[in-house]
């Protein structure tokens, strides 16, 4: 476990509540000749942004709070307090300290990150990395700034796992993670019927219609959305969550064609409900295994 200290608050960094115990996350001392309230959470880093030389504009995803964007001042300075002060990484957990942001618009003030997972085996496997990084952009676009959601947060620690641990685990975890992104975000996709007279699909082809929020069945259907077949659908809408299959993987191997099928949907998805492109779109190809 490594500290890092980011002596960014005028003073204060003895004050800190470096030895407040786990179970109270917030403290409140003096800050600015104000008084602020520094908050505690469990946290993982979603986003970095270089900001200046010596800071970064990290947005951090965390277990209590949601979404929070922050500054990190002085994260990239070179501590003469500890060789282990540096830079905030991607995809990494740890412990934050921060101090929240007055107003919606403004960056929460990052004082203390206490590095708990670095993921060194994600960053050995260039598609797990993509994989995770696919993971992260999703989260980061659906969910909204200090809405907390602590089960989508532990979804997201089990697919951070999950992806390093192979071909099947990886292809797997990310889709199931987007779609319990989805889910938690409210727009969990009807798959395993048609959204307009309720029937099953089977194995015909049916179609993805986002706007609809689920699949459209050939009888009602028009040319909209993604063209799926019915057993793709029916075997997204069954995937387990991330947890579940940390735990217990499915018997089944599953087709890269047909996983890398499902994230298309998911992702389609993704793009209607935020209005923006997923970027890392580009790294299917590497994560599924397919052109
Ligand atoms: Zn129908």
């Amino acid at each position: 476990m490594v500290t890092r200290w980011l002596g960014c608050v005028r003073g204060q960094t003895t004050a800190l509540p470096c030895g407040a115990p786990r179970s109270r996350y917030q403290v409140t001392i003096a800050y600015n000749s104000g008084m602020a309230t520094y908050v505690m959470d469990d946290a993982i880093c979603l986003r970095v942004v270089d900001f200046s030389e010596t800071s970064q504009i990290v947005g951090m995803f965390t277990r209590r709070h949601g979404m929070v964007p922050m500054i990190a001042k002085g994260a990239k300075r070179e501590s003469k307090r500890t060789s282990s002060s540096g830079p905030l990484d991607l995809l990494t957990s740890g412990e934050v300290v921060f101090v929240p942001a007055k107003s919606g618009g403004e960056l929460s003030l990052l004082s203390k990150w206490e590095l708990v997972n670095h993921r060194t085996m994600l960053r050995k496997d260039l598609a797990a990395l993509n994989g995770a990084m696919m993971g992260a952009e999703v989260t980061a676009m659906l969910m909204v700034p200090q809405d907390p959601h602590e089960a989508l947060y532990e979804e997201l620690e089990a697919m951070l796992e999950l992806v390093g641990r192979g071909r099947q685990e990886r292809m797997r975890g990310v889709v199931a993670y987007v779609k319990a992104g989805l889910v938690e975000a409210g727009y969990g996709p009807v798959l395993e019927a048609c959204v307009m007279c309720g029937r099953g699909t089977g194995d015909e082809e049916v179609r993805f219609v986002p706007v609809a929020g689920g699949i459209v069945c050939p009888r009602c259907g028009g040319s909209e959305g993604v063209a799926v077949s019915g057993r793709i659908a029916v075997a997204l809408e069954r995937l387990p969550r991330p947890r579940v299959m940390a735990v217990t993987p499915p018997a089944r191997e599953a087709e890269g064609g047909a996983l890398a099928k499902a994230m298309e949907i998911l992702l389609t998805q993704v793009e209607v409900i935020t209005d923006k492109r997923v970027k890392t779109r580009s790294l299917m190809g590497n994560v599924f295994g397919v052109g």
